[in-house]
């Protein structure tokens, strides 16, 4: 027997696409979510016992799933984000017992709730892109839903060279527009220089000693950097936090330059490949924390291009504001 009952307009929402597995009860009228249970991924050794959680929880309802890897036909997920190979069977063991069962990824939920109930909701198509460790585009339309599922980081956008993707390509949008490509061109930029004083070397450096500290790992003295060894190393762990966090530093200047003329130019295939567009969502950590240097100048960026195609509708650039999009969206995929 289940914790919960359901009104008419409740659905149940799995969140499992990060560290957690989340599951709540969502009112599609209100957007609320109230939460059924809660677990650490890494607290389930095999499929039985992830199975065995979500069936004592959840054996009714209509049942969203916001999740990460590859969805196959018969409800099974090959997910990235579990300990164990087999596939994740819990969503075809509640379509067994009756439930109706929709699954979608991180960006194509958020699509689905910023269409339905979030920032989009006032206008019949829109897209929503993530710029965070990669860059992900869904389009949405009020009488269709979600009508894509693809790969947009992975187009290409320096046609020669560029810098490497994490699938091994090069000159990938994904490389250039997200946290990934900030970290990769700092650090090719100060090991060419070896800028022992640069203010990202010393903040990458301050967190080396804190995670070294915690291992009973050797910390290094600032003037350790004058060491190339230890440089190197050092340089090798900047992230991307350490490139937006420092201010009047000409590395980050350019990387920041880099990526908003790079995010300008992925905005504008957006707007030209979907069009007509009358929204396009911005959503994902790099953007919505960096939104006052970054975005703005990526959307001046933005606008700029449109002159190129004056005949193309310019679809307006909006932040989504709520972090919980995803996960509300497994639930908006059942909102009419
Ligand atoms: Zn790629």
């Amino acid at each position: 027997m289940s914790k919960y009952t359901l009104g008419n307009d409740d659905v149940i929402v799995f969140d499992s696409g990060g560290t957690q597995l989340r599951i709540y009860v969502m009112n599609l009228l209100s957007g609320k979510l109230k939460k059924i249970a809660r677990e650490e991924m890494k607290n389930f050794p095999n499929d039985y016992k992830l199975s065995d959680f979500v069936l004592k929880n959840v054996d009714n309802g209509r049942v969203g799933i916001c999740a990460a890897g590859v969805f196959h036909p018969d409800y099974t997920i090959s997910a990235p984000n579990v300990r164990f190979k087999e596939p994740v069977t819990f969503p075809k063991k509640l379509h067994e017992l009756g439930c109706e069962v929709k699954i979608g990824n991180d960006v194509e939920c958020a699509a689905y709730f910023e269409g339905r109930l979030g920032v989009a909701s006032d206008v019949p198509r829109s897209a929503t892109v993530t710029f965070s460790s990669g860059c992900g585009v869904q389009l949405f339309d009020r009488r269709f839903g979600v009508l894509t599922r693809a790969e947009f980081g992975h187009l290409p956008y320096v046609l020669v060279d560029g810098i490497k993707c994490g699938d091994g390509e090069y000159g990938h949008i994904e490389s250039y527009v997200s946290g990934n490509g900030a970290r990769a061109i700092a650090i090719q930029d100060l090991l060419m220089r070896e800028d022992a004083k640069n203010p990202i070397v010393l903040a990458s450096l301050k967190d080396y000693n804190k995670a070294a500290r915690k291992e009973g790992l050797p910390t290094f003295k600032t003037k350790d950097l004058d060491n190339a060894m230890v440089y190197k190393m050092v340089v090798s762990q900047i992230q991307p936090k350490h490139v937006y966090s420092v201010e009047d530093n000409d590395v980050s200047e350019r990387v920041m330059d880099l990526q908003s003329r790079a995010i300008g130019t992925c905005l504008s295939e957006i707007n030209g490949v979907y069009a007509p567009l009358d929204k396009i969502v911005v959503m994902g950590s790099l953007a919505t924390q960096n939104w006052d240097t970054l975005m703005v100048q990526a959307i001046g960026e933005y606008q700029q291009k449109h002159h190129q195609h004056p005949n193309l509708p310019l679809a307006e650039i909006v932040k989504s504001v709520d972090p919980l999009n995803g996960c509300k969206g497994a639930g908006a995929m059942y909102k009419a």
